[in-house]
């Protein structure tokens, strides 16, 4: 005997819990002064490797916010970071150098001070 109980929702199209607008709002693009930041920071990031990289420092040191430590990054590193950021909306390349020397590395401040004062100089 084959007697298997029939269900009644067998074959029903319609899921009723299954909600369409999960995926319209949350894209993870940045908004437009956020893009903007970014293409700030590359232009400033271009700068400051012009600037430094003349001077043996290989790139900047940026404060980890997740692990609580200094990260090392080369602006090879720093370039290819912010241009994920513009094209993914986020960051999460953890790929710091590998035993640095702090000596070759400078923080993003201390870069700008030695970008505006090399700015201020020229303009004398
Ligand atoms: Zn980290």
């Amino acid at each position: 005997m084959h007697d298997e109980p029939l269900d009644p929702f067998a074959g029903d199209p319609v899921d009723p819990t299954f909600v369409v607008d999960a995926v319209s709002e949350h894209s993870t693009a940045l908004n437009p002064s956020e893009r903007q930041d970014v293409l700030d920071d590359l232009a400033d990031l271009e700068a400051f490797e012009s600037l430094l990289s003349p001077r043996r420092i290989r790139g900047l040191v940026v404060d980890c916010e997740d692990c609580k430590v200094p990260h090392y990054f080369a602006w090879d590193l720093l370039r290819s970071n912010l241009k994920q950021l513009l094209e993914a909306g986020c960051s999460r390349v953890h790929e710091p150098a590998f035993n640095p020397d702090p000596n070759d590395y400078v923080s993003w401040e201390y870069a700008r001070g030695y970008a505006d004062g090399t700015q201020d100089a020229l303009e004398e």
